[in-house]
């Protein structure tokens, strides 16, 4: 594991991540505690945003007061199940700008295959935050950060909620100047792709698909 990957290990996160593991856990509550871990989790992960000093007043006193600095950040979700963690984000940074990535993984190759791309303008000048809940090949966030990069942001962080040590490895060796925020990382991938133990699919948990 390299250093820059971040797990957050915080005990209400630990803990709300235990109930959505859970197979009786009903979509209801496992879209609640996603968008409830993910507040916690861009919490984290702006945690280094550059602030500024701007001048305000009180109803006491002028004053100096720090504010994040630069354009708003942009919170990028992969679809489908990246909207889960999305809202949670947008909790805690409610004025950034919100850019989706359409990508599905083809069931033989379990390759990335785009079909929507929709960001904000200045991508340039701004900070880009990666949202989706599963690291699991890793080809998925590789194919998003590729997207993004092209358009020159400037910095790239990927958040999600489990982790594969495949996926890590994957998105490192493509990106290594890309930060992982992950609440764990699993023991490993199984044949079809899915994360052991995981939590089984996580777009058809939040959406009650199956
Ligand atoms: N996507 C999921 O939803 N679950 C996994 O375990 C892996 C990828």
């Amino acid at each position: 594991m390299t250093s820059n990957l971040h797990v957050v290990d915080h005990p209400l996160v630990q803990h709300k991540l235990t109930l959505m593991r859970d197979r009786t856990t009903a979509s209801a509550d496992f879209r609640r505690l996603l968008r409830e871990i993910s507040a916690l989790m861009g919490y984290e992960v702006t945690r280094d945003l550059p602030t500024t000093l701007t001048d305000i007043e009180t109803p006491l006193a002028p004053m100096k007061s720090p504010v994040i600095a630069g354009l708003k950040p942009v919170v990028v979700s992969i679809l489908r199940a990246g909207g889960g963690i999305l809202d949670g984000v947008l909790d805690v940074l409610p004025s950034a700008r919100v850019g989706h990535i359409g990508l599905y993984r083809d069931p033989e190759t379990l390759e990335a295959v785009e079909y929507y791309f929709k960001m904000p303008d200045r991508i340039a000048e701004r900070v880009v935050v990666l949202v989706d809940p599963m690291l699991a090949t890793g080809h998925s966030a590789v194919a998003a950060v590729d997207r993004v990069k092209a358009l020159g942001p400037r910095d790239v962080r990927f958040v999600c909620l489990l982790a594969a040590p495949e996926g890590i490895a994957t998105l490192h060796a493509a990106h290594p100047d890309v930060p992982i925020w992950t609440a764990a990382v699993d023991s490993h991938l199984n044949d079809h792709g899915y994360i052991v133990p995981g939590l089984g699919d996580a777009g058809d948990r939040i959406f009650g698909t199956k």
